[in-house]
């Protein structure tokens, strides 16, 4: 019995890979400039790939939906702001520059 060559286990790794690629076609085939047969990405595949691919987006642009605002303590969609997460009035109400967790403000209606 001979071993498996590395030709024959990247074979056996990626054949059902590659045929999954064809079958759902993420991969075309193509000519490249001298018009030698060759496979490339679907636009599809490209255009998703390149979006799994981007960096997250800045924390300040996620909406958290379990967190209590720092500032007025209500729940609902908030955004982090340095440590703190704060609900779009709030966000609104607050500089910019604001980023310390503050302490709840009285609205009048609580003790
Ligand atoms: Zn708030």
């Amino acid at each position: 019995m001979s071993a498996e060559t590395e030709a024959e286990r990247a074979r056996r790794r990626f054949d059902p890979v590659l045929r999954q690629l064809l079958s759902t076609h993420l991969v075309e085939p193509a000519t490249d400039v001298d018009g030698a047969p060759v496979w490339r990405l679907s636009e599809m595949a490209q255009e998703r790939l390149a979006e799994l691919s981007a960096p997250p987006p800045p924390g300040d642009k996620v909406v958290y939906f379990s967190h209590h605002c720092a500032r007025c303590d209500q729940r609902g969609p908030t955004r982090r702001r340095g440590e703190a997460y704060v609900c779009d009035p709030c966000w609104a109400v607050e500089a910019p520059t604001w980023s310390e967790p503050a302490v709840p403000v009285s609205n009048g209606l609580t003790a």
